[in-house]
């Protein structure tokens, strides 16, 4: 636990306390794993998780194949992974103040909590895609004519034989995606906001396409992606996760960029701190955010290929054709390649891809 086990003295501030619940598809990747692991020191966080290593793409009610030995997913409730790293924060000193929201101070710097201010030299804020920090360094925590959103459902009880599925299509400029949990099954669309003016129609198409008529709760939130602070932060506040607009715009991932961006700002923290010049926290942050920043540039790219209307039909057909390609993909969300290789390979077979999709028009 960077920070805390530097011996800073830090304060975890969240205006829940834990467990709580957060929207989100919950499927924890082997790049998220490398993070955690990294960050925690275990394998696995001691939660319930649904392990699969069997992934099936579609796209528009086809097939387009199903790995049967893809780099494992695991699949887990944010309720239970949060609070688990929660207690992990705590238990290695962390001051627990969750159960209070807190606003960024500027003049007195430091961050109100209940009436008090708890003054600091640095700040970290990872405080989700709504960031109230973000909203007071920059008017706004995110551009809704960029912004994601999702829409997804929770279908009770155990489905061990759902299969996790991927559907493209589902939503514009983005995906629908079925993940089966240890207590239920996690459905959901999401995709560019201005893209989608009708979000709840493509997950009512998307529940009927996967047979599913029972009404369900619907919940709604924004997601960052393609959109990243290329400063991440201003001053001596540094923000992380989605607060810092850090989800990747293919996948839709989250956890794994947030779990890192968290930890690079506590290390760019403490070297500041410790040598005396707490205003380089943020060029230190931001020049350790660099490869991050460079791979999801690179995937705001390679989406155009994959999402834009006269293109998709044919990265579909690719997509269905090259086993390889599905491979890349899970590769990616395994972290075992970064989009700088994919780019790579797509350049090499831009030719025969581009004839396809000429012929798609
Ligand atoms: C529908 C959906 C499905 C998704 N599925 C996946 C997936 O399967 N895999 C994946 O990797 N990513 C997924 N994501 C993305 C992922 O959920 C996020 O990228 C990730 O949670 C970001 O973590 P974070 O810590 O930055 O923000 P959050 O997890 O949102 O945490 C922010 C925290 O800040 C707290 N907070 C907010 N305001 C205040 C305040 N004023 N004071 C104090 N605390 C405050 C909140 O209570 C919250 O605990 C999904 C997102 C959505 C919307």
């Amino acid at each position: 636990m960077r920070g805390v086990t530097s011996g800073l003295r830090v304060a975890l501030v969240d205006k829940h306390r834990f467990p709580r619940d957060k929207l989100c598809g919950g499927g924890i990747t082997g790049r998220a794993l490398t993070q955690y692991r990294d960050i925690f020191g275990g394998v696995l966080p001691d939660i319930p998780l649904e392990r699969r290593d069997c992934i099936s793409f579609h796209a528009f009610g086809a097939e387009l194949g199903t790995v049967q030995d893809a780099p494992p997913l695991h699949l887990g409730m944010r309720r239970a992974l949060d609070t688990a790293l929660v207690a992990e924060a705590i238990g290695a000193g962390a001051v627990d103040c969750t159960g209070h929201a807190g606003a960024l101070s500027l003049d007195a710097p430091g961050v109100r909590v209940g009436g008090k201010l708890l003054s600091a030299p640095l700040i970290i804020g990872a405080d989700g895609v709504n960031s109230p920090t973000a909203r007071v360094l920059f008017g706004q925590a995110f551009d809704r004519a960029r912004v994601g959103f999702a829409l997804e459902v929770e279908r009770p009880g155990a489905a061990p034989e759902a299969p996790l599925r991927i559907d493209f299509g589902a939503a514009n400029w983005g995906y629908g995606w079925q993940f089966p949990k240890p207590d239920g099954t996690t459905i959901g669309v999401g995709g560019v906001m201005a893209r989608n003016p009708d979000m709840k129609a493509a997950l009512r198409s998307y529940l009927d396409l996967l047979g599913i008529s029972e009404e369900l709760p619907v919940k709604g939130q924004f997601l960052p992606f393609g959109d990243f602070r290329a400063v991440p932060g201003r001053g001596r506040v540094l923000l992380a996760g989605d607060a810092a607009g850090l989800v990747d715009p293919i996948t839709g991932e989250g956890i794994a960029h947030a779990l890192k961006s968290g930890a690079l700002a506590a290390e760019a923290a403490t070297a500041a701190l410790e040598a005396g010049d707490p205003d380089s926290a943020l060029r230190r942050y931001g020049r350790a955010l660099a490869p991050i920043h460079r791979g999801l540039r690179q995937a705001g790219l390679l989406r155009h290929i994959m999402f834009r209307e006269h293109l998709r039909p044919a990265f579909i057909r690719s997509f269905r054709a090259s086993r390889s390609l599905r491979g890349e993909y899970l590769r990616l969300l395994a972290g075992e390649t970064e989009y700088g290789a994919i780019m790579q390979q797509m350049a090499l077979r831009l030719p025969g891809f581009g004839w396809r999709a000429l012929r798609g028009v």
